[in-house]
């Protein structure tokens, strides 16, 4: 789970870490009055939405009146901002987050993740901080730090040095940073967290540390632990059919293709994507239907995945070992009723009562292409949508 900037520095605030003060807004008066309740000749206002690069798409502008930071706020919200991470259709500006500015000097790049190479906690920091660090990561991957935490120590004062000499620091600046990093693992570790990225993380004129912008994301599997940070959930922020699958128990992840999935068990959908790639075409999700599903959980499940308009394809790939084939097959005819099918559809089907589960299937008057084995399945489906 992801949360908002301002949420994110709320949180680190409350470990220690150097974040400019801020409030947050949701009307351009309210803006102005946020302007106005700082009491700095000089503000930032930033969209707030579970997005990056908001700075190069105009989401985010320094002002220096209550006049400009409620113009700005009229001028974005309740519209979508369209940004290099949000797709085309962007996101819908909500809230805006108000804050003393701060003197730049020096922009750097520093996060925490969840690391599998060294199985632990691993700090990334980068001098070639505020812009983008996939590119710089990609073009550049020597600018890019790394720094593994053993778990049984934290992180070592050897490594807070190594870092700073790398990155340039010295003296009360190095001191600083050495702090925040301390404070970020603390903060880390005690939220459950799976992300924290300070990008920039910046260095002023006097040679302070602070926190510009902050995002923060959480174990799903350990939000139990922490009920205050699954309150900050913002259901406007998630796809909607994530969210609907979510509501079904259906792990559903939407991708760029356009070959809608339905398989059961995480392997299968798996292998199943592959063999579309493998053909030559994309899939437009992983769907796991599970196990158990019933007719009403297979029928949510492609009513899902046909809402999707770039879905122009749909291959279904089920071995029924708890799944009985007739239970998949009833759901499937319901759903493709329901919703009017008109994509092609390809189904591969094993398994518990495999032969009633096609009867239905022939009966139902549905255009359908059996297919024998899941090569099969994947080359019709991709004739089938003539690429
Ligand atoms: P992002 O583009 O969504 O990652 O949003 P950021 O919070 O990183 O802001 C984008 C850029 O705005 C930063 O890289 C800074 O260059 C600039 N910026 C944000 N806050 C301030 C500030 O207080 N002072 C100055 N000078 N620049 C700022
Ligand atoms: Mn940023």
């Amino acid at each position: 789970m992801n949360v908002h900037e301002f949420q994110a520095k709320a949180i680190l605030a409350k470990y220690g870490a150097p974040v400019p003060k801020g409030q947050v807004a949701t009307s351009p008066e309210a803006t102005a009055a946020a302007f106005r309740a700082l009491g700095e000749a000089r503000a930032v206002v930033k969209a707030q939405i579970h997005a990056g690069g908001r700075g190069k798409a105009g989401g985010v502008k320094l002002v220096s009146s209550a006049q400009q930071a409620q113009d700005f706020a009229a001028s974005i919200l309740g519209k979508p901002l369209v940004t290099h991470q949000t797709g085309p259709e962007g996101r819908v500006v909500r809230r805006v987050y108000v804050e003393a500015a701060s003197e730049v000097a020096r922009e750097l790049y520093l996060a925490m993740l969840v690391d599998r190479s060294s199985e632990g906690v691993a700090i990334i920091a980068s001098a070639a901080g505020g812009m983008d660090i996939e590119e710089v990561a990609a073009k550049t991957p020597d600018k890019i730090l790394s720094e593994p935490i053993d778990v049984a120590i934290g992180v070592a004062g050897f490594q807070s040095r190594r870092l700073a000499l790398a990155l340039d620091l010295a003296g009360k600046t190095a001191a600083e940073f050495g702090t925040l990093l301390t404070t970020l693992y603390r903060a880390f570790m005690e939220t459950d967290a799976s992300l924290i990225e300070i990008n920039p993380l910046v260095i002023t004129a006097d040679g302070s540390v602070v926190c510009l912008d902050a995002k923060m994301g959480f174990d799903d599997n350990a939000l139990f632990r922490h009920p205050e940070i699954r309150e900050l959930r913002d259901p406007g922020e998630e796809d909607p059919s994530e969210s609907e699958a979510a509501k079904f128990n259906l792990s559903y992840v939407q991708l760029d293709g356009n070959i809608g999935c339905m398989v059961n068990g995480a392997g299968l959908a798996m292998a199943t994507m592959d063999i579309i790639k493998f053909h030559g075409a994309e899939p437009a999700n992983f769907l796991d239907i599970g196990g158990g599903a019933d007719a009403e959980k297979v029928a949510a499940a492609f009513r899902i995945l046909l809402a999707d308009p770039r879905v122009k394809g749909v291959l279904i790939n089920i071995f029924g070992g708890i799944m009985r084939c007739d239970v998949l097959a009833q759901g499937v005819v319901e759903a493709a009723r329901q919703v009017k099918l008109n994509a092609p559809l390809v189904v591969r089907m094993e398994g518990t009562n495999v032969e009633q589960g096609r009867e239905i299937l022939k009966s139902s008057g549905l255009k359908i292409t059996a297919a024998s084995d899941m090569a099969d399945a994947a080359q019709r489906i991709v004739a089938l949508i003539g690429k």
